[in-house]
This record gives structure tokens, C-alpha cells and sequence, in this order.
């Protein structure tokens, strides 16, 4: 991953993603990832010093960068999950172990992994590898 992120600021891009349709602000960045509001500023300000998310009148959202990291690291996600689950490992937990190491994955590799198992365009979820 371009950077480095940490798995609480991952966990932020994906909440942030997933409430895309309200007006997300800082209390509920800390509601959504059940941290403390202080923990929650400090994250939020990491992420906008990264160029991640941005901040207008309290309300925050991705950014076009952010767009792009969070796509990575779902493609990721949903590649590795591929790959567990058609080696026997349940989706519960595949899903569960990749979520620790999605964000930090090189996006050449996953490529190169995608490549190798055919180029699937669904996880097993039958969500889009490539959101
Ligand atoms: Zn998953």
C-alpha cells in the first residue's frame, strides 16, 4: 500500500466508505470505530495529513486519493479472500485474518496474485474484486 497506514486509520477508510450516503462528522468516526472523540481527532487529523480524507464544515470524506487507497485495499481483500477460502479456509474467517494485513499488501502483488487465479471479477461474497 502507497504509504503506510495504520489498521485503525484502514478501519476508518472502509467506515468512511460504507456511510457514504450522510454527512459523516467526528463524533460519529468515534461511534463507528468505538474509540474515545480525542482518538478520533487525532486520527481524522493523521488522515487529512496524509491526503486520505478531507474536513469541510465538520463534515468528512474521502478524498480522491482515498478513493483510490480504499479500492486497494478492498482488491486486496477480496483477492486474498479468493485465494483463502478456495484453499479451505471459511469465509467468516478469511475474511477476519485478511482484514489484518489487507491494507498493508503491495498492489503489483495483488495484480500479480489476481493474475494468477484467473483474473476474478467476484470474492465469494460475490462482491466486485474490483469496486
Ligand atoms: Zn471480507
Amino acid at each position: 500500500m502507497e504509504g503506510n497506514i495504520t489498521k485503525k486509520e484502514r478501519d476508518c477508510i472502509i467506515a468512511l466508505h460504507d456511510h457514504i450516503s450522510l454527512p459523516v462528522r467526528l463524533f460519529n468516526i468515534a461511534e463507528m470505530l468505538n474509540i474515545k472523540a480525542p482518538t478520533a481527532h487525532e486520527l481524522v487529523n493523521r488522515l487529512i495529513s496524509k491526503g486520505v480524507i478531507e474536513k469541510n464544515n465538520g463534515v468528512i470524506s474521502l478524498t480522491e486519493y482515498g478513493n483510490k487507497v480504499y479500492g486497494d485495499i478492498i482488491t486486496a481483500h477480496r483477492t486474498m479472500e479468493i485465494i483463502f477460502t478456495k484453499s479451505g479456509v471459511n469465509s467468516d474467517e478469511a475474511c477476519s485474518e485478511i482484514g489484518k494485513i489487507d491494507y498493508l499488501m503491495d498492489e503489483k502483488s495483488i495484480e500479480k496474485l489476481l493474475l494468477n487465479i484467473g483474473n476474478p471479477e467476484k470474492c465469494p461474497h460475490g462482491k466486485p474484486v474490483k469496486p
